[in-house]
Parts: C-alpha cells; sequence; structure tokens
C-alpha cells in the first residue's frame, strides 16, 4: 500500500483520486478542481502544457536518461547556459540533482567543503527560525567510505534567528568567525508558515556576509520563477548560492538545481583532487527533466509570466481588501501566494471537504489557509479560490 506523506495513516481521509489534468484544473470521477497549491506550489505554467508535454515526449524518443559521470548530453548543457544567463551576476555553475532538499544539500556541502579547501574553520551554520528546507535525514552521515566524505566529518552547529536586522547583527556579532554561511527562503517563508519580510533584512544580510566572510545561500526552491513578485529574489541581493527546484520543471517531474558564483567555483577549482565536490545523484541532469526545464524557461521569459504574476497579485489584494473575521490573526499576500493565518487550527477543520464541493483543491495546515495559485489562471478562476477561502468563514 502506499504510505502517504505527511499524514497519521491510521486518520487520514480517503485522498481525492485524479484522472485527468489540465490548465489549472484537476479532474476527479466526479468533479473538475481548480488546483489552488500548484501540485506543491510547482505547477505554475497548468496542466498538461502542449509545449511542456512535448519536450518530454521528444527527448523521450531519443533517450530518457544517461549518468552526467563521465557522460553529458545537449538537454543538460542548454539548460546549465540558459540558468547561467538568466541568473543574475555569476550564478553561472550549476549542479544539478533531482530534488530541492538534495539541492539544500549541496549547497550547504559547498559552503562547508569551500572553507575546508581554504584551510579554514567554519562549520556553523546560520538559518532562520521558522524556515523549511527540506526533508532529508542522514544518508552521507550513515555511510562509512571516507573517500567520498571525508571533507565533512566534523559536527556543526547550527544557529536559527528571526528577520530582524537586529537578531541578524547579533548573531554575526557572536558567531562570525565559525559561521560558514546564512541560508533564508527569501522573502517569503513557505511551509513555515507563509511567513514574509522586508528585503532590507537581505540587503544588512549581503553587507554582513561580505564583512565576516560567510557565504549567503537563497534557496529559491519555493520562490523561483515568480512566487514572491520577483522572478528571483537574487534579482534584489545576490547570494553566493542559489538553489532552484519545484517550478524549474513546470511541476512536470522531480528536479533542482543549485548554482554557485565564480567565488565558490573557484574554491573546488585546483591541481588537488580533495578539492573535488564529491556529490552525485543518480539521476542528476535527466534528460527529460532538462528538456522539460528548458521549454519551461522559454516559455516563463517568452509569454511575460511576470506581468501576470504582477496582475493576479494585484487582484488578489483587491479581493481580500477589507477582509477580516474574528477568528483569523492576519492576512499575507505576496505575488502568487496568498495566506490566511487562523488564531486556531481547529477553525479549518473540513475546509477540503467544503472548497471540493465549490470546485477548489485546497490543503490548509496548520493554522495557514493558502493558496499558491498557477499563473495561468483567469481573474475569474483566482476570485473564485479566493472567494471559496473567504466564505468559509461566514
Ligand atoms: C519544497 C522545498 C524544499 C524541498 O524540495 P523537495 O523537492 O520537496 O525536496 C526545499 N526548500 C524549500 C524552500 C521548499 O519549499
Amino acid at each position: 500500500m502506499i504510505w502517504y506523506p505527511y499524514e497519521q495513516m491510521k486518520t487520514m481521509k480517503e485522498p481525492y483520486k485524479i484522472i485527468d489534468a489540465e490548465g489549472p484544473y484537476i479532474y476527479t470521477k466526479d468533479q473538475k478542481l481548480l488546483d489552488s497549491v500548484s501540485s506543491w506550489w510547482s505547477n505554475i505554467y497548468g496542466y498538461k502544457h502542449p509545449e511542456l508535454t512535448n519536450a518530454i515526449k521528444t527527448q523521450a524518443n531519443q533517450f530518457c536518461h544517461v549518468m552526467l559521470g563521465g557522460l553529458t548530453h545537449d538537454p543538460v548543457e542548454k539548460l546549465s547556459d540558459k540558468l547561467a544567463q538568466i541568473l543574475p551576476g555569476d550564478l553561472d555553475y550549476c549542479f544539478f540533482s533531482d530534488s530541492g532538499s538534495v539541492s539544500v544539500e549541496v549547497a550547504l556541502k559547498m559552503a562547508h567543503q569551500y572553507y575546508v579547501n581554504k584551510g579554514q574553520d567554519k562549520k556553523d551554520v546560520l538559518a532562520l527560525t521558522h524556515s523549511y528546507h527540506g526533508d532529508t535525514f542522514r544518508a552521507m552521515e550513515i555511510g562509512d567510505d571516507p573517500d567520498y566524505h571525508f571533507a565533512f566529518k566534523e559536527k556543526n552547529h547550527v544557529f536559527h534567528i528571526d528577520t530582524t536586522i537586529e537578531a541578524l547583527e547579533q548573531a554575526f556579532a557572536e558567531h562570525h568567525d565559525t559561521l560558514n554561511c546564512l541560508i533564508v527562503e527569501p522573502l517569503l517563508q513557505g511551509a513555515g508558515g507563509f511567513l514574509m519580510y522586508d528585503v532590507s533584512f537581505l540587503e544588512r544580510a549581503r553587507e554582513l556576509c561580505d564583512e565576516y566572510d560567510v557565504l549567503l545561500i537563497f534557496d529559491e526552491v519555493a520562490t523561483g520563477f515568480g512566487r514572491t513578485g520577483n522572478r528571483f529574489v537574487a534579482d534584489l541581493v545576490l547570494p553566493d548560492i542559489i538553489c532552484l527546484g519545484k517550478a524549474l520543471t513546470g511541476g512536470y517531474i522531480g528536479h533542482a538545481a543549485t548554482v554557485a558564483n565564480h567565488k565558490v567555483f573557484d574554491a573546488f577549482y585546483s591541481d588537488n583532487p580533495d578539492h573535488a565536490l564529491m556529490h552525485g545523484p543518480t539521476f542528476m541532469g535527466n534528460a527529460l527533466a532538462c528538456s522539460v526545464s528548458l521549454a519551461a524557461i522559454e516559455l516563463f521569459e517568452r509569454d511575460d509570466y511576470m506581468s501576470k504574476i504582477h496582475h493576479l497579485e494585484n487582484i488578489a489584494k483587491e479581493t481580500m481588501r477589507g477582509f477580516s473575521h474574528e477568528s483569523i490573526k492576519e492576512i499575507r499576500i505576496m505575488g502568487g501566494c496568498v495566506c490566511i493565518e487562523v488564531k486556531n487550527p481547529a477553525t479549518l477543520k473540513g475546509y477540503q471537504e467544503y472548497a471540493y464541493k465549490k470546485g477548489v483543491f485546497a490543503r490548509p495546515f496548520l493554522n495557514f489557509l493558502y493558496t499558491m495559485f498557477p499563473y495561468v489562471l483567469t481573474d475569474e478562476e483566482l476570485i473564485l479560490i479566493l472567494n471559496t477561502m473567504k466564505e468559509w468563514f461566514e
């Protein structure tokens, strides 16, 4: 049987069985549902997009996958060129992996080994309270092959801070000599509760990282490709390493990229084999994933998805304006994300079934009723999603 994610299997309710999907809609046997979650925030161009589907089909007729160890191919070369071209600054060095969590692991290994290679002892990590960076646990640590993992022996500390400049400055004052990186979900913290914070925090973070020689990592697995109303938050403040996933493939198939700048790459580039990055997911650079990612990025640029996102963000703000209820703690809107945080999680019990009847698929959790909508919605479709959320309180 299937072991479902994040569920108490004994009490979970029956999942909806999907038999077809097109545009922003998913279909059960008896209901047509607007997917207000975009398949965990990844399916931003809608389902069954002819160009994306075609990219996969065309590549599948050549080959679906070859390993990237000792081999290369057009789709992976083109995608790395494309990412280097669209990402700001000198974020040019693309390491591919099969999921967002692994892309974060790779970024953290890069930051750790960056200082090992330079002969500096900087093992600690600074992160944010309420951060979410994936679910992986201990695969490398419990392995017993020092040839692979000698650079990652020592244990480190992780410090968590709130998104205030005061907390940031204090953390750097206390720990700067042992920190190798600050990792953040920039502007929008997703799974930790759709928390939004100001760009001034990131600007100050960039200054402090420069001052104290600490790498700045943006986990844009969720925020990349427009979710905050910016193409990438990296367009506003330049990190040393960026992680991309989720919408990278248009939500078609799992793939992710960890993209480093020249400074980071340079610390690994030497005559010493011990300075190499010892990481290599079996399916990194998968040809189907790279082909569909490339087609997705071309679509994002050609069809000016940023204007679509700005337009939908304005519709969302208009629709939610003035709305309040005694059980609501706060309503937060940014780019393609709307979150109603309630005071008591019991308030949201039964919402999923309610929304289903209205033709909307939603998956609230804890205190958060939210949508991370696909960018192909019409105004009316977005308003239907938001009105369904509002009507729940009436
Ligand atoms: C979803 C997510 C991840 C993990 O990605 P997976 O593909 O599920 O492993 C990492 N970071 C952020 C910010 C995410 O939202």
